[in-house]
């Protein structure tokens, strides 16, 4: 495989350190993502190499750049954590796709480097399944991500609180850089290597920056608005991060770092999809907000770059944004093309009804579609999701048809436009965990017929129905931590 060094050589050496991989014994790709390496222009499966196979399971020994591991901070629940790091990731290089755009490719797990503190530097199967199908799918809905390209696994044991197998994702971005590297170097006094990371930052992913009277500031209010676009999207599909510490923040407004995530069944605003987030601090609810906090951080590391006033300014933005984003997605969501005023408010009261109800979030809204704007009848589909239809929905979808009085777009219309917003299919938790147990006894089919499925969520996919199925009641049971 063609890579380059990566481009963050050309910062001071104390930024990362160089690393080598710990192989695997005997490691296997269990998924390969062929429609992503014909982009990049990587061999297909049947065309790997042994020698890649290994380097893709971090497993080679002498690859052709050596790796490296880079210095980050981060605020961790709220409270500065102090230095962190690619405990558990290695920068493999860089590969410049046939368009010509520059992808870093990381792996994660393959071993200890200088920032792993006290744990063992790998991933196990489970939490690696989670990011591979859910990077994937989060592009598929079409929400920023950094992407996955290779899963593979090994017998090795890794102890968590049982004894589980080791695995090795590579996942690749334009830039794995986070918040927490800017924090790092501005919490150590050391304003010039902030510096030195803006400048790299601007150049190679905001160089449209360049121009502006601060390109400092520019950048820094480019990154405000795409967090506000990011944090609506994950609201509009009911994703919620888990873990949203300043370290798990892009810096190029990308959802990273896969975690405790959760996307939501039954509609809770305040569901907490993280075990250890005893405060509900990461709740659905509170992700918004949350990435505000973030981005103030952020805004005190630019502190040598741009005057408080500006920073805060842009901050101030914030809220708008992130309003107008999912005013904008939900808009689409509930099929109205022609804005009007009172557009939050009724999508609110649908919010409100389905909490009331604890209605699935997704296949309600996916349902909705079916609605028509004349008639007076629920479709059955959208009525056998509400325990009580004739209390909340009904009432609710008087608003809705009145408002849709408003519309141009005929039912049939309307209902195409829905349904390429509004998936059918959703990567739940139980049918993560199916395709988890059924590799940790050795197959992995589960985890490529989901990743295909998931690879087009908007699609009917008759063959697939069982996949778009409510979760079953053991699903309530399963327990995410930060465990990984
Ligand atoms: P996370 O909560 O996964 O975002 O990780 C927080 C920090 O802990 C990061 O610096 C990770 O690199 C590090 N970390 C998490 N798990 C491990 C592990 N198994 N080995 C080494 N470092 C880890
Ligand atoms: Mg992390």
């Amino acid at each position: 495989m063609n890579t380059q060094p990566s481009r963050l050589l050309s910062l001071p050496e104390h930024h990362y350190s160089t690393v080598a991989v710990q192989p695997l014994h005997t490691p296997s790709l269990l998924a390969y993502n062929e429609a992503l390496t014909a982009q990049l222009g990587l061999p297909d499966s049947a065309a790997l190499s042994a020698d890649e196979r290994l380097w893709l399971a971090g497993s080679l020994k002498n690859p052709p750049q050596t790796p490296i591991a880079t210095v980050y901070s981060g605020h961790q629940f709220g409270i500065w954590a102090g230095q962190l790091g690619d405990g558990r990731a290695m920068l493999l290089g860089d590969i410049t796709d046939p368009n010509g755009q520059t992808w870093e490719l990381q792996l994660k797990g393959a071993g200890i480097t200088p920032y792993s503190r006290r744990a063992d530097g790998r991933a196990v199967l489970r939490s690696s399944i989670r990011e591979y199908l859910c990077s994937e799918y989060m592009h598929a809905l079409g929400i920023p991500t950094t992407r996955a390209l290779a899963l593979a696994a090994s017998a090795d044991p890794v102890y968590r609180e049982q004894e589980e197998t080791a695995a090795v994702v590579t996942r690749i971005a334009p830039s794995f850089l986070r918040f927490g590297h800017f924090e790092h170097w501005y919490h150590r006094g050391s304003h010039t290597d902030v510096q030195l990371l803006a400048d790299l930052l601007l150049e190679q992913h905001y160089p449209e920056c360049l121009q502006a009277d601060n390109p400092y500031l520019a950048m820094f209010a480019t990154i405000s608005q795409r967090s506000a676009e990011l944090v609506a999207a994950w609201q509009s599909v009911g994703f919620c991060h888990g873990v949203l510490n300043t370290d798990n923040m892009s810096a190029l407004g990308l959802t990273i770092d896969y975690g405790p995530f959760g996307f939501l069944d039954a509609f809770d605003p305040h569901h907490i999809c993280n075990h250890s987030d005893t405060q509900g601090r990461y709740a659905y609810h509170a992700q918004p907000a949350i990435v505000q906090w973030n981005l103030s951080c952020l805004a005190s590391c630019f502190l040598p770059l741009a005057t408080e006033a500006e920073l805060v300014s842009v901050l101030n933005d914030y809220v708008a944004q992130y309003k107008q984003a999912y005013l904008e997605r939900m808009r689409a969501k509930l099929g109205l093309m022609r804005p009007v005023n009172e557009d939050q408010a009724l999508i609110d009261g649908l919010m409100k009804a389905m909490a009331a109800q604890r209605v699935d979030y997704s296949l309600c809204l996916r349902h909705l579609s079916q609605v028509s704007r004349d008639g007076d009848d629920i479709p059955a589909e959208l009525a056998a999701l509400w325990p009580l239809p004739d209390a909340g929905l009904q009432q609710w979808l008087m608003l809705y048809r009145e408002r849709l009085q408003a519309e141009s777009l005929n039912d049939a219309e309307r209902a195409v436009a829905m349904n390429a917003v509004n998936p059918k299919y959703v990567l739940r938790q139980y049918l993560l965990q199916a395709a988890i147990a059924q590799a940790e006894q050795g197959d992995a089919s589960g985890i490529t017929e989901l990743a295909f499925v998931m690879s087009h969520p908007y699609d009917e996919q008759t063959e697939y129905q069982a996949y778009a199925a409510l979760p079953p009641d053991w699903a309530a049971g399963i327990c995410v931590s930060c465990s990984s």
